[in-house]
């Protein structure tokens, strides 16, 4: 009898704890995927149906997957429907006798694998769960009063002094497994057709385990060097570009650690480099200590005096956001990049998020579903703690009153407008000392540029000075100090 391995967040086969542990059974092995797409919603926290971007993702990875699978003598089946339904279906279907799975981290995830488990093994069906998708799991770590971390420095230090396992190798080849019906990947539509707005996905990414291998080595290469000092600047190639690979799993982050500290050892990496790198992939292991112990991210305030926090609702304002149609260059440039790409560099997402939450005085929760569905990293655990972290509402937040100002951080981490030109081209004629700022541009300046303010690009949707001052006494009227 067979040996079940469900993939889930864990779409590779190297690295993969499930594969190897299903593979050391000596059994027969079936590898399932389900698309469960019968309870989601924002109603039961971790069970929301993926947005378009990373529906896109996950139909190209599974391609890859499946064509991975098939190249060492398996086969991928795909099914459809409640996962619980579909995992017990096929158990009964083949007399499966054990089941192996990564585990996840949201709520209704974790509440339906243990269901599932509980009900399997009642039915003399072994279950192992494994851990695939962190560098460590969240309750194994702990404050010295028993609690929570809500801090990221003391939660980094009690994580960095843990230890990470090695990575597991690839399976050479996959012994046979029974034959059973599945779907067709194509039926299931995860990619679009009319209208098809993936070309800029298309063109920017190679989702799968080879594209993720592939943006490993060139981060090695170009990336690292200069990372610590780099990473913050949006106008050229200074970040891994990760994180897309490492929310579906077409990568470990035990993978992405082990290999950039190699590198170090190898003598081809600076040290501040390696670490500030490592903090970055513990700034994920954060945000999913916080989702595993704060099930309602995506939707309730860590901060329960957000609660009462006066949003103000404008359509107008946030579809100018979304479309990068605010009149401040670095915002637009942001919302246009995510919405060709599916991907912001992470200092203008700070930027354009806290744009919205305070010059625009937006609920985070619409800028955070917009990014669910935009962005092919659209992750549970990061989208929402980084947007509590911007808005002030969230743990270790950035405090409220302090309001990035889009103009001198664009003159800051954009400095010659290169990423502005980039992607609002209509602005690529004007001079770099103007570029973040067109309205203070002469008449003469901005017919030079070919830019007429408020036709060809807008003019700045809201005064900075005026939309801060709402938003600090916004604040205060809420009860913060
Ligand atoms: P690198 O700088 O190369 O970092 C390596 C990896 O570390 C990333 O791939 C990512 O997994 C992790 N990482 C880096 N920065 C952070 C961070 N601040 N918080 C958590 N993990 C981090 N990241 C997502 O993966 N998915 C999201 O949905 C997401 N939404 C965000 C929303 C907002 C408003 C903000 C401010 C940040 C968000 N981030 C999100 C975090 C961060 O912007 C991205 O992880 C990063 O830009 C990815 O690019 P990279 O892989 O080149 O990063």
């Amino acid at each position: 009898s067979p040996a079940l391995v469900w993939f889930r967040d864990d779409l590779r086969l190297a690295d993969n704890p499930a594969l190897a542990g299903a593979l050391a059974e000596g059994r027969p092995p079936i590898l399932l995927y389900v698309l469960d797409e019968e309870t989601p919603g924002r109603e039961t926290p971790g069970r929301r149906s993926l947005g378009a971007a990373a529906r896109w993702w996950l139909g190209r990875s599974l391609a890859a997957l499946a064509a991975d699978i098939a190249r060492i003598g398996g086969r991928l089946v795909l099914r459809r429907g409640p996962a619980d339904r579909v995992v017990r279906e096929v158990v009964r279907e083949a007399g499966v006798a054990c089941v192996h799975w990564n585990r996840r981290y949201e709520a209704g995830a974790i509440a339906l694998d243990r269901h599932l488990k509980a009900e399997l093994t009642a039915g003399g069906v072994d279950v192992t769960s494994h851990s695939g998708t962190l560098l460590h799991e969240p309750w194994t770590l702990r404050t010295r009063s028993g609690g929570p971390y809500r801090v990221f420095t003391p939660f980094y230090r009690a994580a960095a002094s843990l230890g990470v396992r090695a990575p597991l190798p690839v399976p050479a080849r996959l012994a046979p497994g029974p034959e059973l019906p599945g779907d067709d990947l194509d039926d299931w539509r995860l990619e679009p057709r009319e209208p098809d707005w993936a070309g800029g996905l298309r063109a920017a990414w190679q989702p799968g385990e080879a594209g993720g291998r592939a943006a490993l080595v060139e981060f090695l290469d170009r990336g690292l060097h200069g990372y610590a000092e780099r990473r913050d600047r949006p106008d050229g190639a200074h970040t891994s570009r990760l994180s897309p690979f490492l929310r579906s799993g077409n990568l470990s982050p035990v993978q992405a650690l082990a290999a950039v500290e190699h590198a170090a050892e190898a003598g081809e990496a600076q040290a501040r480099d390696v670490e500030k790198f490592r903090s970055e992939l513990y700034w994920r292991e954060f945000s999913y200590h916080l989702l595993f112990h704060h099930p309602e991210l995506a939707t309730a305030n860590l901060n329960a005096r957000f609660d009462a926090f006066p949003w103000r609702d404008d359509a107008g304002f946030v579809h100018a956001w979304q479309r990068g149609l605010t009149g401040y260059p670095i915002v637009d440039a942001g919302m246009r990049q995510l919405w060709q790409t599916g991907w912001m560099h992470n200092r203008v997402r700070m930027i354009c998020a806290s744009f919205l939450v305070k010059h625009g005085l937006v609920d985070w929760r619409h800028g955070e579903a917009w990014f669910w569905d935009t962005l092919v990293d659209a992750d549970p655990a990061n989208n929402p703690a980084s947007w509590q972290w911007v808005a002030g509402s969230g743990a270790d937040a950035a405090p409220y009153f302090r309001i990035f100002n889009p103009v001198t951080q664009g003159e800051t981490f954009d400095p010659d407008g290169r990423y502005v030109r980039h992607f609002v081209p209509e602005l690529a004629g004007m001079p770099a000392n103007l570029v973040h700022k067109p309205w203070q541009a002469t008449p003469e300046v901005l017919a030079r540029a070919g830019v007429t303010l408020g036709t060809s690009y807008p003019r700045p949707i809201v005064e900075l000075a005026a939309a801060r001052e709402r938003a600090l006494d916004a604040y205060r009227r809420s009860g913060g100090k």
